[in-house]
């Protein structure tokens, strides 16, 4: 497949491309953009290009004897660098600068390729720092970070950055079709995936069915009584890994419930199969209600990010929804 088989992302492929083809690859890279965009499967392509056997205008033929082996992680000169634990550690980085100067063993270039690159330690950033600056010339570096943020400044200043951009729905859900996955579910995965192809399949995974049945239970909160509250929060957190799908799920709901007050167009819906339920919901809402339920799930899932805790989060935004539904 090579670069062919990266889907939505023309413009870092054909800049990648082209400067394999030229021989101009630059030796430090640093890619940015979302987990599950291609990053990585773009970084894997790049090593087979440069060590392929059969290149064609910077492409890989993905058939040859380098090309299969870097595709089975087995190419001696191909390492991948990850982290042991929750971080990449300086014994890691101490490696890859002892190796990064040896001649390749079969290849054309060394490649070096930093999975979840902002999770080294500031001491393996310090100590990346000089292969960076000066780069064996048959050595290549390959950053793979969510964005240059995520890593300290001299360490961004010395790669040369290629961003890779969220994937349109469209992409994803043709993907996700193509794999198997039904109509309908497809384009409720893509739109719940943030432009994410890795979390479409991710999510494909989780419980779904359990997770709607919770977003209806959201709405069928008496008013006045804690203890539904208390429970549901309960149920929720019984499968902790599933808080985040829940709220994602919640937010597409409430987002549905204003474009079918504002529009009635069951095209434009995220659950465009519940379209009836939706109808029926938000006519008896007020947009202004139904912009501030949106806005607390928003507040909630941002907090969840920032290390909130979950079981007051949950509590609080159940009862703020209860309350805005009866406002
Ligand atoms: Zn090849």
């Amino acid at each position: 497949m090579g670069f062919a088989g990266i889907l939505g992302q023309e413009r870092a492929v054909s800049l990648l491309k082209r400067a394999i083809g030229i021989d101009r690859l630059p030796h430090a890279l640093l890619f940015t953009g979302p987990k599950g965009v291609g990053r990585f499967l773009t970084a894997i392509t790049v090593a087979k290009a440069l060590n392929c056997l059969d290149r064609v205008n910077g492409d890989c033929c993905d058939r040859c004897p380098a090309c299969s082996k870097i595709a089975k992680k087995i190419h001696p000169d191909v390492h991948l660098v990850i982290p042991e634990g929750a971080t990449v550690k300086i014994d890691q980085i101490r490696t890859l600068t002892r190796e990064a100067p040896l001649t390749p063993y079969e290849g054309r270039g060394k490649v070096f390729i930093l999975d979840q690159a902002e999770t080294m330690t500031e001491q393996a950033q310090n100590a990346l720092l000089k292969t960076l600056e000066e780069p064996p010339r048959a050595t290549f570096l390959i950053l793979i970070a969510p964005e240059a943020s995520a890593l300290l400044p001299p360490i961004v200043s010395r790669c040369s950055q290629i961003r890779f951009a969220p994937l349109p729905e469209g992409v994803i859900a043709t993907r996700l079709r193509e794999q198997g996955c039904e109509e309908g579910e497809a384009t409720l995965l893509a739109s719940l995936a943030g432009g994410s192809l890795g979390r479409a399949q991710e999510l494909r995974k989780s419980p779904l069915s359990e997770v709607w049945d919770l977003v209806g239970q959201v709405f069928a909160l008496p008013p006045g009584r804690t203890v539904p509250v208390l429970e549901l929060t309960e149920q929720i957190l019984r499968q902790k890994e599933t808080v985040p799908l829940f709220l994602e799920a919640l937010l597409a709901w409430c987002r549905d419930l204003m474009v079918s007050k504002v529009t009635g167009r069951q095209d434009l819906l995220v659950y465009r199969n519940r379209e009836a339920a939706l109808r029926g919901q938000s006519k008896d809402l007020a947009l202004r209600q139904l912009l501030a339920m949106y806005r607390t799930v928003k507040q909630t899932l941002d907090g969840l990010g920032r290390y909130a805790n979950p079981r007051l989060s949950l509590e609080v935004m159940f009862l703020m929804l209860r309350d805005l539904q009866a406002a």
